[in-house]
């Protein structure tokens, strides 16, 4: 027999399983950190305990003072899956330039393994436009270049909204991102045509949730404070 304690437990536990607030709820309340108390973290500075190699085994990137640096041994990928989230990263090009364009202090944060918000060091660096830094890349320029000088920290900020597939594996809703770089806005809800590496762009259906993955492109960019909230 429930009691009527039970019962409250019930409907709270149903209640707090709901997906979405509806409007007439209160805001949850969360200490904005940084980082926000809700917030997954996947780098806080210790061990890249969140991730594995994206072929396989761990991941091998170089831990050293609270940075990560990629070290030419592969992509990494979280080893939890995601969706829609909003995620914020930290890094920085090498302070010694070396090549140009593209071979420039390149990385990317890569959504779902196929749509890449592209790293480069573009400061005074010409390339095409859609593969700058700030870029879903090969798909959209960034809105504007707000890239700061060779080895300084710079920040993404992205809200990213997964493809919705239906169960014939026809797109119901295309993806979108949003980003400021910096601090400022680059990336303005763009509908993503499709994974990033192929030319052309065409969906091809996967789950909602999949890891996300950081390039390692031969350079040895840095990171840190990498955390992500699922919405
Ligand atoms: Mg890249």
């Amino acid at each position: 027999m429930h009691t009527k304690s039970h019962l409250a437990a019930l409907l709270l536990a149903c209640l707090v399983s709901l997906p979405a607030a509806r409007a007439e709820d209160e805001p949850r309340v969360v200490d904005p950190g940084p980082p926000p108390a809700d917030a997954i973290q996947l780098f806080n500075g210790a061990d890249l305990a969140a991730f594995q190699g994206r072929n396989g085994g761990e991941a091998r990137w170089e831990v050293r003072d609270g940075i990560v640096t990629a070290n030419h041994t592969g992509d990494i990928m979280t080893r939890q899956a995601f969706g829609d989230c909003q995620l914020h990263i930290e890094w920085a090009t090498p302070s010694v330039v070396v090549g140009d364009g593209q071979g420039r202090g390149n990385s990317g944060v890569i959504f779902q393994g196929r749509y890449e918000l592209q790293i480069l060091d573009s400061y005074q660096n010409k390339t095409y436009f859609n593969g700058q830094a700030g870029a879903l890349y090969s798909q959209y320029a960034p809105l504007v270049n707000v890239s700061r000088k060779p080895g300084e920290w710079q920040s993404y900020d992205a809200i990213f909204h997964a493809p919705r597939f239906d169960a014939a594996g026809k797109v119901l809703k295309p993806g979108t991102l949003t980003v400021l770089h910096n601090g400022v806005l680059v990336q303005d809800h763009v509908e993503i045509k499709g994974p990033t590496a192929k030319n052309p762009t065409q969906y091809e259906p996967h789950p909602l949730k999949v890891p996300l993955v950081l390039q390692d492109h031969g350079n040895p960019i840095r990171f840190r404070n990498i955390w992500l909230r699922e919405i």
